[in-house]
């Protein structure tokens, strides 16, 4: 079976063709700039990768016209569009209408609409993504998947935030989570590697990539996680903070920097990028000059010390640890965070053998010390893989 898995964006689109027996990704792209002046659709097959430059004013335009790629004959990815059985969406705040993924209908497109008031930036293009392949490919069943799904788990005592109970009764103020589908993969693997799919488990995955996140799972539920009501609580990420004293944007208002400005702050000039003193949020560059450059080693000292904080908090919430399992840009490749995340934790069963760690990286492999009680991963991420198998468990083939 074939399904299209699409992650929209404002102005780009993420999508991969995959069959699902098999498990064969038959190719993985990208729409840039859409609305813009010069648009561009990247497709990569079989490690190829070719660009078009074209006009596309909208997502129902880019869509049709990548639609229109994959199935010519240079391509020749698909036969026809008759090929594509269903599609998969990425769907950002499925708030707490959705534990768990759903098949589109008019209902879940309004109430993936309404959820747009937790998530301006996201809902609204992800639901442009749906609206566009309901056009493009009429009668081909939809799902959408959503990133808080599986954090839905959490008990109020995770996900309660400690402020008046009138704010989550009239705007649904609480720890929602993200990333979940990542989260999700990395555990499964995680359970499954590590041989613990029948029994108890206390799990750990640290997603750690331009946005980073942190979850403790026990018995394969979700108990807590680090982002809250945004994507921009709990660890250091590329650009954004993470955890804050709440009143410090309030003070900087005060000072007579404007809210928006404030915003912006936040959400693009903080993190890793903000504590290089702009030097970058990209980890590669703050690793290769972190030895001549201290703002770039504090950068990288600061991620790592909280990052290792919350590991220390969630195995508390845990109870103890079985696996600890680092994914993203950042987990899966840079050995050195892993190791300084991880230094001072035997106490929690948590030592890596250096030369794994070395030799883990942009694989699924073991990195840690045989004989040790918790077991440490590095397990690349496949969302797409989850949308898919998502997808196929909830639709019938068109
Ligand atoms: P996204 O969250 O956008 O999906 P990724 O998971 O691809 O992003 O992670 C992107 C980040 O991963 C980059 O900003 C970079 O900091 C980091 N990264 C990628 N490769 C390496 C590497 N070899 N060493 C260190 N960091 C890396």
């Amino acid at each position: 079976m074939i399904i299209l898995v699409l992650n929209s964006g404002s102005s780009s689109i993420k999508f991969q063709v995959r069959q699902t027996d098999g498990e064969k990704v038959l190719c993985k792209g990208l729409i840039e700039s859409i609305g813009e002046p010069h648009s561009t659709i990247h497709v990569t097959v079989d490690g190829k990768k070719i660009s078009r430059k074209l006009e596309l004013p909208n997502h129902v335009f880019a869509l049709n016209q990548m639609v229109q790629l994959l199935t010519s004959p240079e391509l020749n990815i698909l036969k026809s569009l008759a090929d594509i059985k269903a599609v998969g969406h990425r769907v950002v705040h499925g708030g707490e209408a959705y534990s768990d993924s759903v098949l589109v209908d008019d209902k879940a497109i309004k109430t993936i609409d309404e959820l747009s008031s937790l998530a301006p930036l996201h809902n609204p293009p992800n639901l442009k993504g749906i609206l566009a392949c309901r056009e493009i490919l009429p009668g081909v069943p939809q799902v959408a998947v959503f990133d808080t799904a599986f954090h839905q788990t959490m008990p109020p005592v995770a996900y309660t935030y400690p402020l008046p109970r009138e704010l989550y009764k009239k705007y649904q103020i609480r720890r929602y989570g993200f990333h979940g589908t990542s989260h999700r993969y990395v555990h499964g693997r995680a359970r499954t590697i590590a041989g613990l799919n029948n029994g108890s488990s206390k799990i750990i995955t640290a997603h750690l990539g331009n946005g980073c996140s942190i979850t403790a799972i026990k018995d394969g539920k979700v108990i807590d996680t680090s982002m809250g009501f945004t994507p921009l609580g709990g660890l250091v990420m590329g650009t954004r903070p993470g955890d804050i004293d709440a009143s410090l944007p309030f003070y900087l208002v005060d000072q007579g920097i404007p809210a928006k400005e404030v915003i912006n702050l936040l959400q693009k000039k903080s993190g890793l990028l903000g504590l290089s003193g702009g030097l970058s949020n990209d980890m590669r560059v703050l690793l290769e000059n972190a030895a001549t450059n201290p703002l770039a080693r504090l950068a990288v000292d600061v991620f790592c010390y909280r990052l290792r904080k919350y590991i220390g908090a969630y195995a508390a919430a845990l109870g103890g640890l079985d696996v600890l399992a680092f994914t993203g840009g950042i987990g899966e490749n840079a050995a050195q965070v892993r190791a300084e995340t991880c230094q001072d934790l035997e106490f929690l069963g948590v030592e890596l053998d250096p030369q794994r760690n070395q030799q883990g990286s942009g694989k699924e492999s073991l990195i840690s010390r045989d004989g040790r009680s918790a077991r440490v991963y590095v397990i690349p991420t496949d969302e797409e893989l989850v949308i898919a198998e998502e997808t196929v468990r909830l639709c019938k083939p068109a």
